[in-house]
C-alpha cells in the first residue's frame, strides 16, 4: 500500500531531541527553539521568525496582533483549511469569502476589491499547494484601504513570489510543521513578520500574557501580566525534530520535488488527451513540491477515481470541503460574489501520494495506476 502521507524522517533528529534530554530543559524557548527561529530569519530573509505550536496558533496570534474586533471583516477564500477562519471567529470577527482563482485553487486577486466594505481589516490569502497567490495587487489594494495582510503559508515554505519568501510579504505570515507538511516537528508553526514593533506584543501573546521573554533577556528586572495571551510556545523536544529537519531541507526538497516532476511529465499526454488537468505554476511563482494533484472531470469520476486507486493499494485523498457551505462557515461568514470555480473545482481535485523518500517504484506504480484508471 502506499501511504499518502508519512511524515518526514531523515535519521538527523534522533541526535538533537537526546542533546535536548540531556540539557535539562525542556520547556519552550531553549537552544533548539532559538536556534530554529534564527535559521528561519535568515534562510526565509525575514526579521522574526517565533516558533509556535501549530500554524493554527501562529493564525490566533496574528488575529490578536491585528487588533480584530467583534463584526470586523476578514477577507479569505473559502477553499481553505477551517484554521484560517477561526483564529478570525474566536476574535468575533466575520468572515467574507470569495471567490477562487481556477488555475492555482488560490483567492482571486480581481475580486477582493469589490468586497471591501467599511469593516473590513484584514486580507487573508492562502498560498495553496505552497504555489504563491498573485501578492502585489494584493498588497496593493490593503494599502489603498488601510488593510493588514496576514498570510496562510502553512503550506509554503521555501516557495516564493517572484524573490520573497511566502509568509514574509503581508503584516505576518503563518508557517506550519504539522506532520503533513514539507517538514515537520509532529505538531508546530512559525508566526513571521517584518516589523520591529510588533515583536514586543507577539512575545507577549506567546508567554501567557507575560513580559517573560524580556525579563529572559534581562531587559526588566521582574516579570508581570501586561496583557492578553496564550501558551503558544512549543517544546524543545519538537524544536530539536525540527532542528534535525532544517540541517536536511536541501534532502527533502530535492527527492519531494523530484517527485513532483516525475508526476507533472507522466501525466501530460493525459492532459493533452483531455482526461485530467495537472496543477499551474505561474510565472510569478517558485513552488516547493508541497503537493501533487490533479483535476478530474467531476464529482463522480474522482469518487470512482479514488475507489479504483484505493483497491490498487494507493492512497489518493481530495481535500477541502468549501468553507462557505459547511455550518460554522454560514454562522460566522457569507460568500461574496459569484461562486464560480470553488466548489466546481475544490469537487474535481484529488491529491496524489508524495512524502520524502517514497521512492522510484513507488512513483511509477502510482502513475501507472493513474494511467490504467483511464485505459478501463
Ligand atoms: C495545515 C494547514 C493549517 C493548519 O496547520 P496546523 O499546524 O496543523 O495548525 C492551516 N492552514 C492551511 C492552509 C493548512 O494547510
Amino acid at each position: 500500500m502506499i501511504d499518502f502521507n508519512i511524515p518526514p524522517h531523515t535519521g538527523a533528529e534522533e541526535q538533537y531531541i537526546q542533546e535536548a534530554i540531556e540539557k535539562r530543559k525542556l520547556c519552550g524557548d531553549g537552544m533548539f527553539t532559538r536556534r530554529c527561529s534564527q535559521w528561519m530569519e535568515q534562510t526565509l530573509s525575514v526579521r522574526h521568525a517565533l516558533l509556535t505550536t501549530s500554524c493554527t496558533h501562529a493564525l490566533e496570534m496574528a488575529a490578536v496582533l491585528t487588533n480584530i474586533g467583534a463584526d470586523d471583516e476578514v477577507i479569505m477564500p473559502s477553499y481553505t483549511f477551517v484554521s484560517t477562519a477561526n483564529a478570525f471567529v474566536q476574535r468575533g470577527a466575520r468572515i467574507v469569502f470569495t471567490d477562487i482563482r481556477p488555475d492555482t485553487m488560490n483567492l482571486d486577486e480581481r475580486l477582493v476589491e469589490d468586497a471591501v466594505t467599511p469593516r473590513t481589516r484584514v486580507i487573508l490569502p492562502v498560498h495553496y499547494a505552497g504555489v504563491s497567490c498573485d501578492m502585489d495587487p494584493i498588497l496593493d489594494i490593503a494599502h489603498r484601504h488601510h488593510l493588514q495582510v496576514v498570510e496562510d503559508a502553512a503550506q509554503g515554505i521555501f516557495s516564493y513570489y517572484k524573490d520573497k519568501a511566502l509568509g514574509g510579504m503581508g503584516d505576518y505570515g503563518c508557517l506550519s510543521f504539522h506532520e503533513t507538511k514539507n517538514l515537520t516537528m509532529g505538531e508546530g508553526g512559525a508566526l513571521l513578520f517584518q516589523k520591529d514593533q510588533s515583536l514586543e506584543t507577539a512575545e507577549i501573546i506567546r508567554e501567557k500574557g507575560t513580559n517573560r521573554s524580556q525579563f529572559f533577556r534581562g531587559q526588566i528586572d521582574k516579570y508581570t501580566w501586561v496583557d492578553y495571551g496564550s501558551s503558544y510556545l512549543p517544546s524543545e523536544l519538537n524544536a530539536a525534530y525540527l532542528w534535525g529537519q532544517f540541517t536536511m531541507f536541501r534532502e527533502i526538497q530535492n527527492d519531494r520535488m523530484e517527485t513532483w516532476k516525475f508526476y507533472h511529465q507522466a501525466f501530460q499526454e493525459l492532459e493533452q488527451a483531455g482526461y485530467l488537468t495537472r496543477p499551474v505554476i505561474p510565472s510569478y511563482a517558485r513552488h516547493n513540491a508541497h503537493m501533487y494533484y490533479l483535476k478530474l472531470k467531476d464529482l463522480d469520476t474522482r469518487t470512482r477515481f479514488i475507489a479504483y486507486l484505493k483497491e490498487r493499494g494507493v492512497m489518493a485523498v481530495f481535500h477541502y470541503v468549501p468553507l462557505h457551505s459547511s455550518p460554522a462557515g454560514q454562522k460566522f461568514g457569507r460568500f461574496h460574489g459569484e461562486d464560480k470555480y470553488t466548489t466546481r473545482e475544490s469537487e474535481r481535485l484529488v491529491r496524489l501520494p508524495l512524502f520524502y523518500g517514497m521512492g522510484q517504484d513507488n512513483r511509477e506504480k502510482v502513475v501507472q495506476t493513474v494511467k490504467d484508471f483511464f485505459r478501463t
